[in-house]
């Protein structure tokens, strides 16, 4: 069927990169003084040599969390050549743009106005093409952007991700914490029955834990980790990729004594252990044994094995808290150990 949005498909070879200058000359004038700041406005951006985009596509560009220049080859081209580029906050991306030589129109696209600038940006992917950005890092990750994705796939239209930057992933990789499996929980919610219930959900997970958190909150969120959770091994990863960039490793309750002492500021990533041994089976909040369904038993192997934990208790373990029996689990086990190219062993 063809697509409402576009041409739609991805036959063609990815373009080449365009070797126009992407720094403004020491000493230039800001290139992005007096660009409209709405998509529908004049167009006063730098003449562009033909686009090597590809009409009908949301791009969906990553950005720097800190260092601005922590932004790819491609990114920039792919926002020096978009039609349009709706932003979170647009003076915000209009002063990253400037940093990096780059005019192009702002349409405003935030979590508040996202109902009633949709229908621009969809009308405008018709025939034309729009890069969409957040403050900071990836869009859609703790950030608006998903809803507009989604409209756009419901429409048949292209969707291309421009990867670059993104707080979780970097907290993860820098925290010394076993890196996969990991689950992203984002921001805990701000209610306190809620955000128990959610921890209480995640007592039980083998996966390293990644959470976002405001700094007026980590206080009261480290308490709320070490009580719903245990005593873990964690890391509060503090304004990454920026002048006053810290990893603390700890244990969570080391965490919440450092900053009860030392007020946190700046943005943090909050990264934790899994679940192991114990915890890991038998952990629920009223401590009943947890049922695991099928689709669970996979990560659970993997969380065990990550944490080198012994495979017959594993399969005994899971096989009598799921509808599998011990030869299924042990197959899932042993698939998994291939799959990581480790051996066929028993233990
Ligand atoms: N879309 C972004 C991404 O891809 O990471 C996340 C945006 S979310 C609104 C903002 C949260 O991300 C902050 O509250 C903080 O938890 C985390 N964050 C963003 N930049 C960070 C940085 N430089 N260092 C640590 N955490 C950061």
């Amino acid at each position: 069927m063809a697509s409402r949005l576009g041409m739609g498909g991805r036959s063609d070879p990815r373009p080449p990169i365009p070797s126009r200058e992407g720094r403004p000359a020491e000493g230039a004038p800001d290139a992005v003084e007096g660009a409209p700041v709405a998509a529908e406005g004049p167009d006063h951006s730098e003449p562009a040599s033909p686009s090597t985009l590809r009409p009908g596509t949301l791009y969906i560009v990553a950005t720097p969390i800190g260092n601005r220049e922590d932004i790819t080859l491609r990114a920039l081209r792919v926002l020096r050549e978009a039609d349009v580029v709706a932003a979170e906050d647009t003076r915000h991306t209009r002063a990253l743009l400037s940093y990096h030589g780059i005019a192009r129109p702002l349409a405003s696209y935030r979590e508040q106005n996202r109902t009633t600038s949709a229908p621009a940006l969809l009308q405008r992917l018709e025939t034309g093409t729009v890069a969409l950005v957040s403050d900071a890092g990836m869009p859609a990750i703790a950030d608006p952007g998903a809803e507009l994705i989604r409209q756009v796939v419901a429409a048949g239209g292209r969707v291309e991700v421009v990867p670059g930057p993104n707080a979780a992933l970097a907290a993860l990789v820098g925290s010394g914490l076993p890196p996969a499996p990991f689950l992203f929980a984002g921001f805990l919610s701000r209610q306190r029955g809620d955000r128990r219930r959610q921890l209480d959900a995640l007592a039980a997970r083998p996966e390293t834990l990644v959470f976002y958190e405001a700094p007026h909150r980590v206080i009261e969120t480290l308490g709320d980790l070490v009580e719903a959770l245990g005593d873990r091994s964690a890391a509060a990863c503090r304004e990454l990729t920026k002048l006053h960039e810290e990893v603390r490793r700890a244990p969570l309750s080391g965490l919440l004594d450092h900053y009860r002492t030392t007020t946190p500021r700046g943005e943090f990533v909050l990264v934790v252990h899994g679940a192991t041994g114990e915890q890991a089976r038998t952990h629920t909040p009223g401590g009943a044994p947890t049922t695991v369904s099928d689709g669970d038993v996979d990560a659970l192997l993997a969380g065990a094995m990550a944490h080198g934990e012994r495979m017959r208790a594993v399969v005994a373990d899971l096989a009598a808290r799921s509808n599998l029996s011990r030869r299924e689990v042990y197959a899932r086990w042993q698939a998994l150990r291939r799959a990581r190219g480790g051996p066929d062993a028993d233990d």
